[in-house]
């Protein structure tokens, strides 16, 4: 009788001593935690950087950091997100922009786009059109512009060029976080709706692999041209995918079976629709948006910051979005 109470009284000291190391080693990562999300908030104390609720940051923050790399996935768009919105004081091209303004297409081209964005972008980019008012605009605006490429007489063989000669280039600190996710083995969507082709043709040319090809991570979601035998531009494949439409193409299947288990959504947009691509995944938990705001700052930015946790009024750099991933993943 007297040994077995003390072999409880052991096993229940024994207990208790587990549980003193199991709840210390519980606090000290808590303080893990605490001092990195501290040193990422620091990071973000920066004129061109708007969070309007630091606390719901920082719980989110939380989640990805106990989340590690194995629990997340990243979602981008492409033009002025992962690209830059200007190069060199000038409007960077968008892929779009990359074929219309290309000397190797008649120059009418080029008026005839400039005439379409003129007259779209600034309802694409305003905050007091109606969501049907923007579908609307954006449809025509998509549909006249495959129309001129394809009369301009695109070819598929001039992409390589075009793409060389043009201004659609990876922000800077872009190519880190590009390579960074593909190190981590992290999928990354990039849904665009501008042209896939192109967007394919730059991460070749700007973040390839050692074989030239696109890193493994990558799955593309954006308008891609169907071309006949000749490799004449007939048209696109499947349906226009614009920037008010997002919301409504589901991920790729294989992207899907990629993501299983993957529930913190890292989404990276520069524009209103872009917050919407959260809708093609089904397992997203929590999601840390961050939008890059452009132009129009003064009138967008209270907007972008009801869509976006994070929002950065930068149009050459995401040093700063790559240094938020690389504390997240480190985790020191
Ligand atoms: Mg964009």
């Amino acid at each position: 009788m007297r040994k077995t109470s003390s072999m409880l009284g052991m096993a229940a000291a024994g207990a208790v001593v587990l549980y003193g190391a199991y709840s210390y080693l519980q606090r000290r990562k808590e303080k893990q935690t605490n001092e990195i999300i501290n040193d990422i908030m620091k990071e973000m104390e920066d004129a061109n950087v708007f969070i309007r609720d630091p606390v719901g940051l920082r719980e989110k923050l939380k989640a990805f950091l106990e989340g590690g790399a194995e629990k997340m996935q990243c979602i981008a768009d492409f033009d002025g997100t992962l690209t830059r919105g200007s190069f060199k004081g000038e409007k960077a091209h968008s892929s779009f922009a990359v074929v219309a303004r290309s000397a190797l297409l008649p120059e009418d081209v080029e008026k005839k786009e400039k005439e379409l964005q003129a007259k779209y972008y600034p309802i694409e980019r305003s905050s007091d059109k109606t969501e049907e008012e923007k579908f609307k605009a954006m449809t025509e605006w998509w549909k006249g512009i495959f129309e001129i490429l394809e009369e301009g007489g695109f070819q598929k063989q001039m992409i390589p060029e075009m793409v060389k000669n043009g201004t659609s280039v990876l922000r800077e600190g872009g190519l880190y976080f590009l390579q960074r996710l593909d190190k981590e083995k992290i999928p990354l969507l990039v849904f665009s709706a501008g042209i896939g082709d192109i967007v394919q043709e730059v991460f070749v040319q700007q973040a390839a692999d050692s074989t030239s090809k696109l890193l493994d991570n990558i799955t593309i979601i954006s308008n891609y041209i169907k071309w006949d035998n000749e490799g004449n531009m007939e048209g696109i494949k499947g349906d226009i995918l614009h920037s008010s439409n997002k919301g409504e193409f589901p991920a790729p299947l294989n992207y899907k079976d990629a993501v299983k288990g993957r529930n913190n959504i890292l989404l990276l947009g520069d524009n209103f629709g872009d917050a919407e691509m959260l809708n093609c995944v089904e397992n997203a938990e929590t999601s840390l948006n961050i939008g890059f705001l452009n132009d129009n700052v003064n009138e967008l930015r209270k907007n972008f910051e009801q869509l976006y946790d994070i929002v950065v009024v930068d149009p050459e750099s995401m040093t700063l979005v790559s240094v938020l991933l690389m504390k997240l993943l480190d985790k020191k």
